[in-house]
């Protein structure tokens, strides 16, 4: 009996990654927080004890970010340059906040999204996570 109820509060069902990157929660029970600080990811889930130290997506989130963020701003750089051809205070005032402003932002749940890919995928080494 007593292992029939561990194994029901045991149980987690599976959540959208892409929700609980969006509040930078934990991939497992979807209640912990992710982060402690900005970019700083905690040890442990505080809820349900889920390891995130083998849930590592290095530099994954930054490489993503930096190839299709500026897939998106490069041309809108040039269209407002060929267009209006502002002087290049213009440029330096404009895009330096949305670049480094977008790219913190976009940091979080991004990274939260890959280690959430991680954790229902398994792609992790060594034994499983539990
Ligand atoms: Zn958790």
């Amino acid at each position: 009996m007593g292992r029939l109820i561990a194994l029901a509060t045991d149980y987690y069902p599976r959540l959208s990654t892409f929700q609980t990157a969006l509040r930078c929660a934990c991939p497992r029970c979807g209640q912990g927080a992710l982060y402690d600080g900005l970019l700083s990811v905690r040890d442990k889930c505080d809820k349900c004890g889920l390891d995130y130290t083998r849930l590592d997506s290095n530099d994954g989130a930054a490489f993503f970010i930096i190839v299709g963020y500026s897939a998106v701003l490069i041309p809108l750089a040039l269209w407002l340059e060929l267009a209006l051809t502002p002087p290049i205070w213009v440029h330096v005032v404009l895009w330096v906040p949305v670049v480094l402003g977008g790219s913190v932002l976009l940091q979080r749940p991004l990274k939260a999204w890959l280690m959430a890919q991680q954790y229902r995928h398994k792609a992790y080494d060594g034994s499983a996570l539990n």
